[in-house]
């Protein structure tokens, strides 16, 4: 870390041309958003706070009636939703305390830490959402908190995920060398590439199924808000790192490359386990071997962003999933109410 104070060190005044997206140096005012450089962050964040909600806003009085009623499910659909919210119900806290503990330190941009402070809230919105369902739907809170701990199909993700985290949380670890740097940008890679990118659509496509066929629509609604946030997570993520590499391109070397390859093939494997876990027979229309298609269809479309080779050339087994990620806030997919935050947050005096 380059800054050993938080009180900016130069007696000049900062321009943009001067700004890192890491590792910036004395003349860098970490207290100054503008003059912005980073554009990316900046309109992500407005983003951000225009797609604002709340999960107790959210009705689950039908999926509670839903729930309680003994045929309204088969065990083995209560069997996918408990194991689709024990993998969030503690994702999105692992994905928040890496944000804050690991990344915020090390990217030190003050416009990319905007959009990273708007990012840490919505991650707390995101667990109070699963804390919210899980408690109307009068769930086992000790069986679904625990489920990372004890089911290894989930354990096996998050572990992969944050495989690469525990060196970015030391704080001897120095960005200003390749290895370094390397580091950070792996667990950049296995928090918004693998997990918020790839490992958060098994469970996203198999509840907003249920959503379809007019189930659970609480709980798709906020699943809906929350997939909507984290493809705005997902793409700020993939810009950070491509400015880390244009910025710093020898930590983009050939050997770097393979690996971030063969980590997020891995995460493709890892994911394909969970859905057998969750799906062991097939429901809804859905088996093993069309989530298996989509999950590498997205592996694609992330390889590419990232300007590394297709892997598996793989068809989007489900479109509508691209209307939900494209959601706007006036309408919502499921159509069961209108969130309008920017006009309805106004106070009345
Ligand atoms: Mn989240
Ligand atoms: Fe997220």
């Amino acid at each position: 870390m380059s800054h050993s104070s938080l009180l900016g060190m130069s007696k000049e005044r900062m321009t943009a041309d001067n700004k890192r997206v890491i590792n910036n140096d004395r003349t860098v005012d970490v207290n100054q958003l503008v003059p912005i450089k980073y554009q990316f962050a900046w309109h992500f964040y407005l983003d951000g706070c225009a797609n604002h909600w709340m999960p107790t806003e959210v009705s689950m009085q039908r999926d509670i009636e839903q729930w309680k009623d003994p045929k309204g499910f088969t065990d083995e659909e209560r069997h996918v939703v408990k194991r689709v919210l024990g993998f969030f119900a503690t994702a999105e806290s692992l994905v928040g305390n890496n944000l804050v503990l690991a990344v915020y330190r090390c990217v030190d941009n003050p416009e990319c830490r905007q959009y990273l402070l708007r990012q840490a809230f919505e991650e707390a919105i995101h667990i109070h959402a699963f804390q919210y369902i899980v408690q109307s739907l009068s769930l086992d809170e000790g069986e679904i908190f625990n489920m990372y701990r004890e089911v290894e199909a989930i354990y096996k993700k998050d572990q992969h995920a944050m495989s690469c985290t525990d060196s970015v949380l030391d704080p001897c670890l120095d960005t200003t060398t390749k290895e370094g740097l390397q580091t950070l940008v792996k667990n950049l890679i296995g928090l918004y590439v693998v997990t918020e990118g790839i490992f958060f659509y098994g469970g996203f496509v198999t509840m907003l199924s249920f959503g379809r066929q007019n189930r659970l629509p609480g709980t798709c609604e906020q699943i809906q808000y929350i997939l909507r946030d984290e493809s705005i997570h997902m793409n700020f993520g993939i810009e950070l790192i491509n400015a880390i590499i244009d910025e710093n391109p020898e930590v983009w070397d050939e050997s770097f490359q393979e690996e971030m390859i063969i980590f997020i093939k891995s995460a493709v494997t890892l994911e394909g386990e969970y859905i057998s876990d969750c799906l062991p027979n097939g429901i809804l229309g859905l088996n093993t071997d069309v989530l298996d298609e989509y999950i590498k269809y997205l592996a694609d479309r992330r390889f590419e962003k990232l300007k590394l080779p297709q892997q598996y050339g793989a068809s989007n087994p489900f479109p509508w999933m691209s209307e939900v990620i494209d959601l706007k806030k006036e309408k919502n997919f499921f159509e069961t109410r209108v969130t309008e935050y920017q006009t309805g947050g106004a106070l009345e005096w």
